[in-house]
C-alpha cells in the first residue's frame, strides 16, 4: 500500500465515521485512559498463589481486603465504615463469622436402633456430650411471632432431647431449613432441652447433604463467644423411614458426640464512597459490588487438586470481577458522576452470599438511597466478544449496559442457562430481595458448559490463563455503565410484574 493511497483513504474515513465525535468525547472519558498492565496487575496479584485462594477468615483473604482498601486510598474514595467500637473511620466493614469445626464421632441409640455419626447424621453445632434423656416431639421446633403455629405449646422440653422436622410446613428447600435450624436452636436452648435431634427432609440425596455440611463450615455469628456453647444438635436422614420411627418410638434416647468446635472470626468488606457532583442527584447513589473472597487451598476447595497445584486461585471467580470494582473506583473518581457511587468489595460469597448478606441487614448508607446494584461476579467465560448480564430484561437499565458495553467493543447477551438460576446465586440477590434493582455483569458466556466447568472452582483458574485484553475491555465497559446510570435523570426500576417488585414499593414507598 502507497502512501498516498493510505493518507486519501484515512481522510474518507474521518469524513464518514459517524462514531468520531463519541470517540473523541469518549476518549476523554477515565475509563478509556485505564491501561491494560493496570487491570492486568490487579488480578495477577488478586489470583497469586501468595493469596491461597483468598478463603473467608484466612491470611489471603485478609491480605486481599488490605490491597483494596489502599487502592481506595490512593484513589481518594471516602471511607464509610468506622473501626468496630470506635469513630475512626476505616474502609473495613467487620464481618463476624462462626467456624464450625468438621463433623466428629457419634452414636445416637433409640431402643435397637443404632445411628451412626457422619454415616446417618451429622452434627451441626455443639460440644462434646454423653447424653441419656427422654426424648420429646416438637413439630417444626419453631414458635413464630404472630402465632401462626406454636410447637412448644403445652410442652415442657427443660432436661430433655427435643425430637423435630426440618424446614416449616410450607418450605423444604435447603437454605429455609439452614435458616429455620439456627432460629430452632435458639428456641430449644431458651426452653431448657439438652440436645436438637432434627429429622433432614430436604428433597435432596443424604450423601450430598452430608458431603455438604459434614466439612468446616462457616456461618454469619449469632452472637458473641458465650452462644458458641450450644446445645448437640444433629441433623439425622430423615429419608430412613426406621430412623424416625425409632425416635419417635421410644421414651428416651442416647445422644452421644466428640462435638464440633466453634470458633468466632472475622473478615471485611471493604467499602469507599464517591460523591455525586449533582447538589439533588447526589443524595442517591448506585452501589458497586464484586466479591473478593473465594474457596481457599486443598481440601477447602470441595474439588480436586495435586501436591504440585493446590491453590484454587479464583481469577476468574471473582478477582475478575474486582478488578472491575477497582476500574470503576478509578474511572469515577477521578471524574465523579451526578449521583454518588459506593463501592463495596465483598467478602464470604463463596459460603453462602454471607458478606453482602451481612451488609444488606447492616448497611452503611441508607438502602431506600440506592438506586441500583450492579453486581460484578462469575464463574468463567468462553466468549470474549460479549458481556452476559444476569438481569438484563428485569432491571431497567438495559440501555446503558448495551451503550457502555457497545463503546469498548463488547455485545451484550441476557441471562445465559436461565436453568441454572445464576440471578439469584451471587450477591445481587441481598440486594434485590431488599427491593434494589440489582443485575449482575459477568463475563461473557451463553451457556454454562464444559468450557465454563473446566476452570470452575477448579485449581485450574489461575492467572496465566485470563485474557487480559478482554479484562480490560470487560472493566471498562462495567466501569462506562456505571457512569451512565449514575448520571440518568430517573432511577430504574424492576419491570412490572417481576417478583422483587414488591419489596421494591415497600423500600422506596412507591
Ligand atoms: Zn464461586
Amino acid at each position: 500500500m502507497n502512501a498516498k493511497f493510505t493518507m486519501l483513504a484515512f481522510i474518507c474515513l474521518i469524513q464518514i465515521n459517524p462514531f468520531a465525535s463519541a470517540q473523541k468525547k469518549g476518549n476523554e472519558l477515565p475509563e478509556s485512559q485505564i491501561r491494560k498492565s493496570e487491570t492486568e496487575a490487579h488480578l495477577r496479584f488478586l489470583a497469586s498463589d501468595e493469596l491461597l485462594g483468598r478463603r473467608t477468615g484466612e491470611q489471603g483473604n485478609f491480605v486481599a481486603a488490605r490491597y483494596i482498601a489502599e487502592q481506595f486510598r490512593k484513589l481518594g474514595l471516602k471511607p464509610v465504615a468506622s473501626d468496630s467500637g470506635t469513630n475512626v473511620s476505616s474502609y473495613y466493614q467487620n464481618v463476624p463469622f462462626q467456624k464450625t469445626g468438621a463433623n466428629g464421632t457419634g452414636q445416637i441409640v433409640a431402643d435397637a436402633e443404632i445411628m451412626k455419626s457422619g454415616d446417618d447424621w451429622i452434627l451441626m453445632n455443639g460440644e462434646a456430650s454423653d447424653l441419656k434423656a427422654p426424648i420429646v416431639y416438637a413439630g417444626y421446633g419453631l414458635e413464630n411471632a404472630s402465632k401462626k403455629w406454636d410447637d412448644y405449646k403445652g410442652l415442657d422440653v427443660k432436661g430433655k432431647i427435643v425430637l423435630i422436622q426440618s424446614g416449616t410446613p410450607d418450605v423444604q428447600t435447603p437454605s429455609e431449613i439452614i435458616a429455620s435450624s439456627i432460629e430452632k436452636r435458639k428456641l430449644a436452648v431458651e426452653k431448657g432441652a439438652l440436645g436438637i435431634i432434627e429429622l433432614f427432609n430436604a428433597p435432596i440425596p443424604w450423601n450430598v447433604v452430608n458431603k455438604y455440611f459434614a466439612g468446616e463450615q462457616i456461618s454469619l455469628a449469632q452472637g458473641d463467644d458465650a452462644a458458641l456453647k450450644s446445645i448437640p444438635h444433629a441433623w439425622v436422614n430423615g429419608k430412613e423411614a426406621r430412623f424416625s420411627r425409632a425416635l419417635r418410638g421410644v421414651k428416651e434416647v442416647e445422644f452421644k458426640t466428640s462435638g464440633r468446635k466453634s470458633t468466632l472470626i472475622n473478615s471485611y468488606n471493604v467499602a469507599g464512597f464517591i460523591p455525586g457532583t449533582d447538589p439533588e442527584l447526589k443524595k442517591e447513589y448506585v452501589l458497586l459490588t464484586a466479591h473478593y473472597d473465594h474457596v481457599g487451598v486443598g481440601k477447602q476447595g470441595g474439588q480436586p487438586f495435586t501436591p504440585q497445584d493446590s491453590i484454587f486461585n479464583g481469577a476468574r471467580d471473582n478477582a475478575f470481577g474486582t478488578v472491575a470494582l477497582l476500574t470503576a473506583a478509578e474511572a469515577l473518581s477521578k471524574k465523579p458522576a451526578k449521583r454518588s457511587v459506593l463501592v463495596i468489595a465483598l467478602t464470604g460469597e463463596e459460603v453462602g452470599l454471607l458478606g453482602s448478606k451481612y451488609y444488606a441487614s447492616h448497611p452503611l448508607m441508607p438502602l431506600n438511597k440506592c438506586i441500583l446494584n450492579l453486581n460484578s461476579d462469575g464463574a468463567g467465560y468462553n466468549d470474549t466478544t460479549i458481556v452476559a448480564v444476569m438481569g438484563l430484561e428485569r432491571t431497567g437499565v438495559k440501555a446503558e449496559i448495551e451503550t457502555a458495553s457497545k463503546f469498548f467493543g463488547l455485545g451484550v447477551f441476557a441471562d445465559p442457562s436461565p436453568e441454572q438460576g445464576l440471578f439469584d446465586r451471587s450477591d445481587n440477590v441481598s440486594f434485590a430481595k431488599e427491593g434494589i434493582p440489582a443485575p449482575t455483569f459477568t463475563p461473557g458466556f451463553r451457556e454454562f458448559n464444559g468450557d465454563i466447568m473446566k476452570n470452575y472452582h477448579q485449581v485450574s483458574d489461575n492467572p496465566e490463563t485470563v485474557d487480559f485484553n478482554y479484562l480490560l475491555k470487560f472493566c471498562q465497559a462495567y466501569a462506562y455503565t456505571t457512569r451512565l446510570i449514575a448520571d440518568r435523570k430517573t432511577a430504574p426500576q424492576w419491570i412490572a410484574g417481576d417478583k422483587y417488585e414488591a419489596a421494591a414499593k415497600k423500600l422506596y414507598g412507591k
